[in-house]
């Protein structure tokens, strides 16, 4: 008789035990796969260890339950490595989430779902050597897009030539083929992300364990590949958003990337146009080295106040300046392109009358105006669809006209009627919505001579093949809506991004024309902007000072929100006090959450400002399980 500890890969709050254990008639090595009952559930576990059962009787005496027998042997070759091990522990740890559910993130997505053959996994031959070392050489490399292969070519050669593995990370899906169609042409490389298929997953998993393939490609997913012999690391543009996962655990992927790196002792090499704070700091402190390889020459920037076009009568999105050089460069078949901040018509709906705005029952957000395929008001937080009321609920007036920022929708029938023979074309996640309307935009502006497109934030994907001569931002103000302590840091790296295009000018329309951010776009001089950040930060105990954590509480019913964090608040200030934890833990008080109305919820939070070198887990363990907790969030609000 032995018993056995598992893990079962299933979501187990994370405030109890990870750890089950069973018993059954023989011995099975650590990373076996078994079936065991939880409840009335079957779900898959994995082996953890195997101990005779008189080495525990004592134990088996004392234990007021009966101990289960596992139900049936999936794999009694150990499928699960002992990196996955490392790396799902790690998460566990890191993002307080559970074990289980980690172990499941690790594996690959064909893992629970085919007859798991032996053959999957070859652990016997698993050629790195676990260290526990820092990662050696860590470089930050500033370079335009259109540039980074030229400038990683060395680095890759090197690397291949002490015969070692390469993952390249990349935010995006259209990036990874990017980087895919140039690097497969002399490398033997393969690609992981979402969208392949489980036969593609699993030929390209089989090809990175047997050590054929040379360079990997992929979105945060291929950071659990089995590498054999990873020797380099290389993130593309490590502060965008796409690198926080959405679902448990609510990883980093930066963090991640350097554990990972730890690992495998591997080189880490993170490429951007222009560091973020953190890469900064770290610059400073000489933990990063910095190579600049940007030396084109900057755009011309011109700075519009909106102000003084209001005032003289014109009501258009479109300042005269930037209305006059989009005929221009036309008139010279140049290419335009207009950054939009906001997809569809407009950010809200409004009657003219008594000032109703349109909200979203479920989530009180003002519902955005949509005029294409089809008229209708949509929640972007819920994906409520409502058709266009003819009248305001409130005072039965018929005059409802649309406010806000303007949308893609609205700037493409101005560009249209300034403009009735030019070809406008808009780019973002609501007119492209998979890899094959991409494929077919880029083909189409392959055959265009001169047009104007519309792009959001979605066009970034683009700034590796596209070029434009003339950039239009008609509102900067509404890229900043939103009070985050890292507003300004993501507009200036926006604005980099923007460069890469490699216009010759870019115009940019605002109703503030005097700050320290307009300054630092022009001048591409990051270094005041950042000091001053890192000032502030380091005061009010933000990244990269600390580490912030956000604890949320939703119900239907408000008082009870508002009820639960108040109390919650009170037990965590205690803690602290009681635990003496105040020269690590800060806690912000409870607050409701910016968009306080979320799917019929209303949503409170309370911020945790933890210094680096506290356990999180000392204090997330006073956290009651129906609370929702995110680390390092990828907003506070
Ligand atoms: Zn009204
Ligand atoms: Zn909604």
């Amino acid at each position: 008789m032995y018993i056995l500890e598992v893990i079962p890969i299933a979501n187990l709050p994370p405030q109890v035990p990870q750890l089950l254990s069973y018993f059954f008639s023989k011995e099975l090595p650590k990373g076996a796969i078994v079936e065991v009952v939880i409840g009335n559930r079957k779900v898959l576990a994995v082996v953890i260890s195997s101990e005779p059962a008189e080495n525990q009787k004592i134990l088996l005496k004392k234990s007021s339950f009966q101990l289960k027998k596992i139900s049936s042997i999936v794999s009694e070759t150990p499928l699960v490595s002992e990196t996955q091990f490392k790396i799902a522990l790690w998460l566990s740890q890191n993002y307080f989430s559970p074990l289980g559910m980690c172990l499941k993130t690790v594996l690959p997505p064909f893992f629970l779902k085919q007859n798991l053959e032996p053959r999957m996994l070859n652990l016997e031959k698993s050629k790195f050597h676990l260290s526990g070392q820092e990662i050696q050489n860590s470089k930050l490399l500033l370079s335009r897009a259109k540039n980074i292969i030229k400038n990683i070519t060395s680095e890759i050669k090197k690397t291949l030539r002490d015969k070692k593995q390469i993952l390249l990370v990349v935010p995006e899906i259209s990036i990874a083929k990017y980087f895919y169609n140039h690097l497969s042409q002399h490398h033997e490389t393969v690609i992981i992300h979402s969208k392949i298929n489980q036969k593609q997953y699993r030929q390209s998993w089989d090809k990175i364990n047997s050590g054929d393939a040379e360079i990997i490609i992929g979105t945060r997913q291929a950071l659990f590949a089995p590498f054999t012999n990873l020797g380099l690391i290389i993130v593309e543009d490590p502060s965008n958003e796409a690198y926080k996962s959405d679902m448990s655990p609510k990883y980093n992927t930066v963090s991640l990337v350097k554990k990972i790196a730890k690992i495998y002792s591997a080189k880490l090499l993170f490429v951007s146009q222009a560091p973020d704070v953190d890469q900064y700091l770290l610059s400073k402190n000489e933990s990063l080295k910095l190579e600049n390889k940007i030396r084109d020459l900057r755009s011309e920037i011109k700075i519009e106040n909106m102000l003084s076009d209001i005032s003289s009568g014109n009501s258009s999105i479109f300042s005269r300046e930037l209305k006059n050089s989009i005929d221009k460069y036309l008139k010279e078949k140049k290419k335009v392109l207009i950054f939009s901040t906001r997809k569809g018509y407009s950010t809200s709906l409004i009657c003219e009358n008594c000032r109703f705005i349109f909200k979203c029952p479920q989530c009180s957000v003002p519902l955005r105006l949509h005029v294409s395929p089809a008229d209708s008001l949509i929640c972007y937080r819920c994906s409520l669809i409502q058709k266009i009321p003819d009248h305001c609920p409130n005072c039965n007036s018929y005059k409802l006209k649309s406010a806000g920022f303007a949308g893609s929708e609205k700037i493409k029938d101005e560009l249209n009627f300034m403009f009735p023979n030019t070809e406008v074309v808009t780019f973002d996640s609501y007119v492209i919505k998979n890899i094959k309307q991409e494929e077919e935009f880029e083909a189409r502006m392959r055959d265009l001579e001169s047009f104007v497109c519309i792009g959001t934030q979605s066009i970034f994907g683009q700034r590796f093949n596209l070029n434009f001569d003339l950039v239009g931002i008609p509102n900067l103000d509404s890229l900043v809506t939103v009070p985050d302590f890292k507003a300004e840091e993501t507009l200036f790296l926006q604005i980099e991004k923007l460069l890469d295009f490699k216009p010759q000018k870019i115009i940019i329309q605002t109703l503030h024309t005097k700050n320290q951010i307009l300054e630092t776009i022009i001048s591409g001089n990051y270094e005041k902007l950042y000091e001053n950040e890192l000032k502030v930060r380091k005061l009010f105990w933000y990244p990269p000072f600390a580490k912030l954590i956000k604890l949320s509480f939703a119900s239907p019913d408000r008082n009870k929100s508002e009820y639960e964090a108040r109390i919650l608040s009170e037990k965590l200030k205690m803690a602290i006090l009681q635990m003496k934890f105040e020269n690590s833990v800060k806690l912000m008080d409870p607050s409701p959450a910016f968009i306080e109305k979320q799917r019929g919820f209303y949503v409170y939070n309370i911020i945790l400002k933890i210094m680096s070198d506290f356990k999180i887990s000392d204090i997330l363990k006073f956290i009651p399980s129906n609370w929702m907790i995110d680390v390092e969030p990828k907003s506070i609000l």
